[in-house]
């Protein structure tokens, strides 16, 4: 997996801005923000996408909603926030390792 982004920053051989981590999931600063906050809450394992997700990942699946919760507890401000998981290149998705955007500190209208 050596071509991977994201899995290269998990394993430290690319620096990123790390915001919390545990045992299976690591989430950074996004180095391209498009909201005040934005993390990215990504899962340890490769997996390419949601799409590839297996039934053997549920209690991983649910860690991620758990991360996205503590990490709105965290908060200085309005805890108010958006999850996004573009899973897809036609959807926008642009590093093929499964993430979620963290999104938080502006109004957010448009879908
Ligand atoms: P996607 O387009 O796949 O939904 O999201 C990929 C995100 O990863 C983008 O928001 C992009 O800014 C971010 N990203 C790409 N490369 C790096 C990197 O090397 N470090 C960090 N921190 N974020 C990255
Ligand atoms: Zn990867």
């Amino acid at each position: 997996m050596n071509d991977c982004i994201f899995c290269r920053i998990i394993a430290g051989e690319i620096p990123a801005k790390k915001i919390t981590e545990s045992e299976d999931i690591l989430v950074i600063q996004d180095i391209a923000p498009k909201a005040p906050t934005h993390y990215l809450i990504i899962p340890k394992k490769h997996m390419r996408d949601i799409a590839h997700l297996e039934d053997a990942d549920q209690a991983l699946a649910g860690k991620i909603l758990l991360t996205a919760r503590d990490l709105a507890r965290s908060l200085s401000g309005s805890q108010a926030f958006r999850l996004v998981a573009n899973t897809g290149r036609d959807v926008g998705q642009s590093v093929f390792h499964t993430h979620f955007h963290f999104l938080s500190g502006k109004k957010m209208d448009d879908f």
